[in-house]
C-alpha cells in the first residue's frame, strides 16, 4: 500500500470536486433521470401503468363527444370526469395525496376542475409545482386535444407519487378550456387569492401527434416576459432528459398556461409542432377525426402512419416529469431504510448459505 501523499494537483482536484454541488450538478442528474425513465408510453401489462392505459380509458374513439350541448355537459365529458377523478385518487391517496373537485359556474356552464395534490414533506416549504391539462373537447373525441395531455398528467402522477419531495406537486385536469380557458382561470385566480406559492406551471395540451416524425416539442410562454426563465429552463430539461428537439417560443396564446401567467405565475405550454403562425400542424386539430380507435377498433392513421405516437407521448411526458422531480427537491431514501433493506438482503443471503 503506497504512502498517502497530498500533492498540490490532488488538492486542487479535491477542491473542484467539493465545489461541484455548489456550481450546480451536470445534467442529466442520475437520480432525476432514474425517475423520468419510469414514464411509460405503452406496454402490455394488465395494470393501468402507462400513458396508453390512461388514454385508452377515456372516451377518445370514433364518434365520442367530450364537449357540451348548450350548457349541459355531454355524457362522455361526464364519464371522463369520473374516470380522471378515480385514476388520480388511486394514484395519489396511497402516498398521502388527496383529490378534490373544484366546482364553478361560468356564463351558466357548470364546470368542474379535478385537482390532485401531493403535499411536500418539508412543512417549511410552501412551494408548489403544477402540471395541468384540459379534459374538455370541441364536441369531438379530442384524443390529441386534449385527452393526450390528461393522460400525460396521470402518467406523471403515477411516477412521481412514489417519491418524496420537499415541495408540493399539483396535478390538475381543467374543464371548459375550449370555451376560453375558463376552468384554469377560475383555478389560477383562486390560487392567487389564497396566496399559493406556485413556482411554475406546465400545461400539457396536445402531446401525441409527431408531425412527420420530427420529434419536436414546442415550449411556449404567453405574452409575459415573467415566464421566459421557465421556458428556457424547460427547453434545457427536454434536451437533457429526452431525445426530442425543444423549441422555445414566446407569445403563444391559447392554452391554460395563459391563465396562470395572467395571475403573475410563471407558466408554459408544452405542445406538438406548431406552424410559424402558432397553429397546430396536427391535421385533425378540432376535427371529428381527432380520435384514437376507429369504428373497427383499429388505430387511426394519418399519411400511412399511426396518428397516435406513444413513443413521442412518452418523451413529451418525460420532460415534464424530469422538470417536476428536478425542481421539487427530491427527498433521499432515509439511511435507516437502506440499512434495513441491506439487513434483510444480508439475512436472506445468510440463510441461503446455510441451506435454509
Ligand atoms: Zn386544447
Amino acid at each position: 500500500m503506497p504512502r498517502l501523499k497530498v500533492t498540490f494537483r490532488g488538492l486542487v482536484l479535491a477542491l473542484i470536486l467539493a465545489a461541484l454541488p455548489v456550481m450546480g450538478p451536470a445534467a442529466p442528474v442520475p437520480e432525476i433521470a432514474a425517475i423520468a425513465n419510469q414514464v411509460q408510453g405503452a406496454n402490455s401489462t394488465p395494470a393501468i401503468d402507462s400513458f396508453q392505459d390512461f388514454l385508452g380509458s377515456l372516451p377518445v374513439n370514433y364518434g365520442d363527444q367530450r364537449g357540451w350541448s348548450g350548457t349541459t355537459p355531454q355524457p362522455h365529458l361526464l364519464a371522463a370526469r369520473t374516470t380522471i377523478y378515480n385514476h388520480l385518487s388511486a394514484l395519489l391517496t396511497p402516498y398521502g395525496g388527496a383529490v378534490s373537485y373544484q366546482n364553478f359556474t361560468y356564463y351558466g356552464y357548470p364546470g368542474r376542475n379535478i385537482v390532485g395534490v401531493l403535499p411536500g414533506r418539508d412543512p417549511g416549504n410552501t412551494q408548489q409545482y403544477v402540471l395541468g391539462a384540459h379534459y374538455d373537447a370541441v364536441n369531438n373525441p379530442g384524443v390529441s386535444d386534449n385527452a393526450s395531455g390528461v393522460a400525460g398528467v396521470l402518467e406523471a402522477a403515477r411516477v412521481l407519487s412514489r417519491y418524496a419531495f420537499n415541495a408540493t406537486l399539483v396535478f390538475i385536469a381543467f374543464d371548459l378550456e375550449e370555451k376560453g380557458l375558463w376552468g384554469s382561470s377560475v383555478y389560477a385566480s383562486a390560487a392567487k387569492s389564497r396566496g399559493d406559492n406556485i413556482q411554475g406551471m406546465i400545461s400539457l395540451d396536445m402531446i401525441v401527434y409527431n408531425h412527420v416524425q420530427n420529434n419536436r416539442v414546442e415550449i411556449c410562454r404567453g405574452y409575459d416576459a415573467n415566464s421566459t426563465p421557465l421556458m428556457n429552463e424547460l427547453a434545457l430539461v427536454y434536451a437533457d432528459y429526452t431525445p426530442l428537439t425543444p423549441n422555445p417560443r414566446p407569445n403563444v396564446w391559447g392554452s391554460d398556461h395563459n391563465s396562470f401567467a395572467d395571475e403573475g405565475y410563471p407558466a408554459v405550454l408544452v405542445i406538438e409542432e406548431l406552424t410559424p403562425s402558432n397553429t397546430p400542424r396536427n391535421p385533425y386539430y378540432h376535427q371529428s377525426t381527432d380520435f384514437y380507435l376507429d369504428s373497427n377498433g383499429l388505430p387511426n392513421l394519418y399519411g400511412g402512419l399511426e396518428y397516435i405516437d406513444f413513443d413521442y407521448a412518452e418523451e413529451m411526458t418525460r420532460g415534464a416529469v424530469a422538470w417536476m422531480a428536478g425542481e421539487a427537491g427530491l427527498v433521499p431514501v432515509p439511511a435507516a431504510c437502506l440499512l434495513f433493506a441491506t439487513g434483510i438482503a444480508g439475512l436472506w443471503g445468510w440463510r441461503r448459505l446455510r441451506g435454509r
